[in-house]
């Protein structure tokens, strides 16, 4: 098959290359240590689950649910198929199906992996992007909801970042807002000419999201609208005032946020948003869920999560210049003179690895002088050169690149003398 043009990733999805990999992989590395030092354990679930895990749990008239999930073609018994556009709900399935109801409870449990919703690509949204999640299951009490807050606060802290916030609400259990629901629809009720088109279907099917709305000419009526604090049953403000007990005890910084709802369905009481001040996008957010199991055919079990996105995290590492090595320079090259003496260079090469010495080769090249132009490009402190002699005597020559005086070390020494030599 020819391609017209030269093939291309899917709208929305990208290669990750060089210092992008690294600092992708960097991040990774980081989170896995920071997550089990925060006692959370690490989860994975396919990337694919059956629709209904997230219709039932994210609402219908989200628009997750509405216009940006991806079917798959495949069904099993009618069943549809998609790729996951969050993580939360699948855990929740997990939770149920896994029996984690019987393990010691809360579970802790953390997450890292692509999720992809079929959105307008554009700086920061795209169609695949991967989320680091947290979930604690099975606990009510409000020093979880700061647990979850800690844990990303503490992270980001690790990098000395400093200038974010973590937004919270609480919108209270399922009784509070219904209750509110009606003050609010009252309150739009007056400017059902002015607001937007989604606004309007927002009204009929779902007026929570109404606080949502991004758009500019919006704004102005939700200013004023009624906020559900306002709204709290008395269990539900408890909950709200310890959690932000917690918050100050950790000095952790936040501002309350009293129109802040997010996206899905299944939040109930905390919901918070984490914002970096040069940037006007989210870079995670979360809240507690003690319907979603329910919603999934479960008992009625509590939990609270949150997820940082990491390509936008990506982002703030690069505005701060953030850099976290996991890819070690290089500091030795191997070159084999002639082609009969290219088996026992590889061979070298082979026992140098073995041994943890951090060696790099051009087999590729067939020149002697071009493998030596590539070692001293990528600028390695020495060179093994292996020739037809020294195959011969097992030994290897090695060249110090900087002040290229050259040596006959017999085989048998080379491992500890490269040791320490590069200490
Ligand atoms: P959400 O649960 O939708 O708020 O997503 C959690 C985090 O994932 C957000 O704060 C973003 O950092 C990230 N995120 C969500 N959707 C996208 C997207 N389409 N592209 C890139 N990052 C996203």
């Amino acid at each position: 098959m020819k391609f017209k043009i030269a093939p291309q990733a899917p709208r929305g999805m990208h290669d990750l290359l060089k210092d992008d990999a690294e600092l992708f992989l960097g991040i990774f590395n980081e989170i896995l240590k920071h997550s089990y030092l925060y006692g959370f354990e690490y989860i994975r679930t396919p990337i694919v689950e059956k629709e209904e895990i997230f219709t039932a749990s994210l609402g219908a008239f989200t628009d997750v649910i509405e216009k940006e999930m991806f079917y798959i073609d495949k069904k099993e018994k009618g069943e549809k198929y998609v790729l996951r556009p969050e993580g939360t709900a699948a855990i929740a399935r997990a939770y149920l199906q896994n029996g984690m109801h019987s393990w010691p409870q809360p579970v802790k449990l953390f997450y890292f992996g692509p999720m992809f919703r079929y959105e307008r690509p554009q700086a920061g949204r795209y169609r695949e992007h991967y989320q680091w999640g947290l979930e604690i299951i099975g606990t009510e009490d409000p020093i979880y909801d700061a647990k979850i807050i800690q844990t990303f606060d503490r992270f980001l802290r690790k990098f000395k970042l400093k200038d974010f916030i973590f937004r919270i609400n609480s919108i209270g259990c399922l009784n509070d807002r219904n209750k509110y629901k009606k003050y609010l629809k009252k309150y739009y009720k007056k400017y059902l000419k002015n607001i937007c088109e989604d606004c309007k279907r927002r009204y009929v099917n779902n007026p929570l999201r109404l606080l949502d709305c991004k758009n500019e000419k919006d704004q102005e009526i939700k200013k004023s609208a009624p906020v559900i604090v306002d709204y709290l049953c008395k269990q539900c403000e408890e909950h709200f005032k310890k959690t932000l007990e917690y918050l100050e005890e950790l000095e952790i910084q936040y501002e309350l946020d009293p129109h802040l709802v997010r996206g899905f369905d299944y939040y109930s009481k905390t919901v918070f948003e984490i914002y970096f001040v040069e940037k006007t996008t989210a870079i995670g957010g979360g809240g507690r869920y003690d319907y979603l199991i329910k919603f999934l055919g479960g008992k009625q079990i509590p939990g609270v999560g949150g997820a940082i996105g990491i390509e936008r995290l990506m982002d703030i590492f690069k505005i701060h210049q953030i850099k976290l090595n996991v890819y070690k320079k290089p500091l030795v090259f191997i070159a084999y003179a002639t082609e009969k003496a290219k088996k026992y260079a590889y061979y070298v090469y082979d026992l140098l690895l073995k041994n943890n010495i951090n060696v790099v080769e051009n087999f590729a090249k067939n020149s002697l002088t071009s493998q030596l132009e590539y070692a001293d490009k990528i600028g390695v402190k020495y060179s093994i050169i292996i020739g037809h002699y020294e195959m011969g005597s097992k030994s290897v020559i090695l060249k110090n690149m900087l002040d290229k005086i050259q040596e006959t070390i017999p085989l048998a020494n080379l491992v500890e003398e490269l040791k320490s030599r590069l200490k």
